[in-house]
């Protein structure tokens, strides 16, 4: 059976130049779509299991990285983005017309990862720019339909990939937040 994680990965994870200077994001409307300019490389790249996350049709993960909010323009036919969900920690400005999820963008400041935006870059109509590292919460499929007894050969096709599976984030990205969180705590106690 063939297991299928993400058709940008699927025939083996195309690494990245190093170097990718940035680009547009580009959502799936025939008519004029929506476009986002993103200005150097996509940093934390993964694949991601969450029930948040935009896929494509057919996908089981999410492709989802971060970049500085502040390298994030939207260039076309902003008029089309609606937030998915306002009252969500992730605000998901995404087409209204296709449903694409164009960037996610966090406006509590004390958030652990404010200033970042989360972007596809399976979105960018070029190529080059930072292959996901790793799999974050795999055991989520489940919540959107995956089999429980599908999930050792999702895995074991995630390590043929080489992307490490974890049931959260990575441990540099939980060491991140935990990080925040132990200074907020010293910051509220003196
Ligand atoms: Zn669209
Ligand atoms: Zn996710």
């Amino acid at each position: 059976m063939t297991v299928h994680i993400h058709p940008s990965v699927d025939n083996g994870v195309k690494q990245g130049t190093g170097h990718f200077a940035g680009g547009t994001l580009v959502c799936k409307c025939k008519d004029e779509p929506v476009k986002i300019g993103i200005k150097g490389d996509v940093a934390y790249d993964h694949v991601c299991g969450c029930t948040k996350c935009w896929k494509p049709e057919g996908a089981t993960f999410s492709v989802i990285a971060v970049v500085p909010r502040e390298n994030v323009t939207v260039l076309e036919n902003g008029d089309k983005l609606q937030i998915v969900d306002a009252s969500a920690a992730i605000q998901r400005h995404a087409c209204k017309v296709c449903g694409t999820h164009m960037y996610g963008r966090i406006e509590n400041k004390g958030h652990p990862f404010y200033g970042l935006d989360f972007i596809h870059p399976e979105l960018f109509t070029e190529g080059g720019w930072a292959a996901p590292g790793f799999a974050a919460f795999v055991s989520s499929v489940i919540e959107s339909g995956v089999n429980p007894s599908e999930m050792s050969g999702i895995r074991s096709r995630l390590k043929e990939l080489g992307l490490e599976s974890y049931d959260c984030l990575s441990p540099p990205l939980m060491d991140a937040i935990a990080t925040h969180v132990a200074k907020s705590k010293a910051a509220v106690a003196a």
